[in-house]
């Protein structure tokens, strides 16, 4: 399937530099996404996470699972590279790639020109990938139903402690690479206790999105059935 790419042409993004106004338009923008997704009967997922932790191939193994199921369509955010939505577009599944040039998150506006591509499709899940970044995004909900922040073993054992923020924002807090915490030297179990440091209502999962381990388990937290 080819990959369809939105550039975020100049002085449209919502710019972090220029606060609390704009902070607030998008927020405005995002509760309009989400009565938007409501009366598609959509259900939107926010997954954010550094370059790297495996956003994209958790995105990969949940459509593998669910596309047998539900209608998936899938926004991915990135500075320049479609490289993300092409990878998704392989399992069959509508894809659009936002380019959001300098800026380092996807903003509510940006999202809800993707989806409305989306939505006239018919489809029942977006998964939207957010730009790689574990900080601003915090702070640009996007009307999802679901925020999902997703770390991996290899970002060292300070990473969840470093970026509170984004954990406080998430729903749901994913340790991903399951696999490499051993060869990392890393106590899987001291990241959960500080994902539910930074926010006690938080759930945690912990994967491989390499091996599927815990994709069912993420499943059940998402609230969908397989
Ligand atoms: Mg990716
Ligand atoms: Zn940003």
């Amino acid at each position: 399937m080819k990959v369809k790419v939105i550039k975020s042409s100049e002085g449209e993004a919502l710019d972090i530099e220029l606060e609390e106004d704009f902070l607030k338009a998008n927020e405005k923008i995002a509760n309009l996404n989400r009565k938007m997704f409501n009366r598609y009967n959509v259900k939107v997922f926010d997954i954010m996470g550094s370059i790297g932790s495996g956003k994209t191939t958790i995105i990969e193994r949940l459509v593998e699972i669910l596309k047998e199921k539900y209608r998936i369509g899938v926004i991915a955010g990135d500075t320049s590279t479609t490289i993300d939505a092409e990878r998704i577009s392989k399992y069959g599944v509508p894809s659009i790639q936002i380019n959001t040039g300098k800026e380092c998150h996807l903003d509510a506006l940006m999202v809800r020109k993707a989806a409305k591509n989306l939505l006239r499709k018919n489809i029942d899940i977006i998964f939207i990938e957010n730009v790689g970044n574990l900080i601003c995004p915090a702070d640009f909900p996007l009307g999802a139903h679901k925020r999902i922040v997703v770390v991996s073993v290899t970002e060292g054992e300070y990473m969840i402690k470093k970026k509170q923020d984004i954990f406080r924002v998430a729903d749901i807090g994913v340790i991903n690479k399951k696999d490499m915490a051993v060869y990392m030297g890393i106590d899987i179990n001291s990241l959960v206790r500080d994902a539910l440091e930074a926010n006690p209502n938080i759930k945690v999962v912990v994967t491989s999105a390499k091996t599927g381990e815990g994709i069912r388990e993420l499943i059940n937290l998402l609230e969908l059935k397989i």
